[in-house]
């Protein structure tokens, strides 16, 4: 187990088809202990299904300072150091994620870049003091961010946010041995993806694209995740690294 004893920070279960949750299961397998984030009261429910007990679970609404510090506080009361974050948070209303991107409202545009890229910054300033050199974190994207996708429209350019915000983290921590990259993943059947207009063609067009036809895991997700936030990827600073089942080779 290459995460024994360490002690890492998953924002983003929903439910059991969560990326997030993917995340959290490889952690745990490999040894770490998990603290998970949710949104508000209504995820914290669905959450409690699946933890144990014993395992802390802290409020953070990323569209939040004030929530993101409380946070961050009680981890730090609570833990103490941690060994890693996994950033596993999204969101663009369904208007943003269908029809025109020359019709995308100025709130529209700013409430998804503050809740799926601007996040990424924030949640770093509050937890960098509490990480142990040696740290991982690691932030979830879509090919998206480089490719016109059918309707996913703003996503698609808040992920590129997304990707440049790991790129400048990434330089910036590095000297602090804090790694930052991120990992785009295959279209999976999540909360999240419902939101885009037919996401039943988008999951369908990269499980298409995969070369053996299967779409990729959380499961597959997760694992990836446990070896970007361990040590075992020392060498991987800044990157983006497709866990998609090839999607991207086409
Ligand atoms: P999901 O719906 O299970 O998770 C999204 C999470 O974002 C939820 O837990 C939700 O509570 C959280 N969130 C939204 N607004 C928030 C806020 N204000 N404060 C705190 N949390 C907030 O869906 P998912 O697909 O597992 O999404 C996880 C990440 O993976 C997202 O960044 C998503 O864009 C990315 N991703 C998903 C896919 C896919 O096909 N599902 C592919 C590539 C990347």
């Amino acid at each position: 187990m290459f995460l024994a004893n360490k002690k890492i920070v998953v924002m983003g279960v929903a439910n059991k088809k969560s990326i997030a949750w993917g995340c959290a299961s490889a952690l745990k397998n490999q040894g770490a202990e998990i603290i998970y984030t949710y949104q508000n009261e209504r995820m914290k429910k669905q959450i409690l299904k699946l933890t144990d007990e014993g395992e802390l679970l802290v409020e953070c609404d990323v569209a939040s300072d004030e929530s993101i510090a409380a946070a961050f506080k009680e981890i730090e009361e609570k833990i103490g150091k941690i060994d890693g974050l996994v950033h596993a948070v999204a969101f663009a209303n369904k208007e943003e994620l269908d029809g025109n991107v020359s019709d995308i409202s100025r709130s529209g545009y700013a409430l998804a870049q503050d809740i799926s890229s601007y996040s990424l910054l924030a949640v770093t300033h509050h937890a960098k003091p509490l990480l142990n050199p040696g740290s991982g974190i690691v932030t979830m994207t879509y090919l998206g961010s480089e490719r016109a996708i059918p309707n996913y429209n703003m996503m698609g350019i808040a992920k590129a946010s997304l990707e440049a915000a790991v790129r400048y983290l990434a330089a910036e921590l590095a000297s602090e041995k804090i790694r930052v990259n991120g990992i785009s993943a295959g279209a999976i059947k999540t909360l999240a993806v419902t939101g885009v207009k037919n996401y039943d063609q988008l999951i369908k067009m990269s499980d298409d694209r995969t070369p053996d036809k299967i779409g990729v895991t959380i499961e597959e997700v997760g694992n990836a995740c446990a070896f970007l936030v361990s040590e075992l990827s020392a060498g991987i600073i800044g990157d983006i690294i497709y866990v998609d089942k090839g999607v991207h080779l086409t």
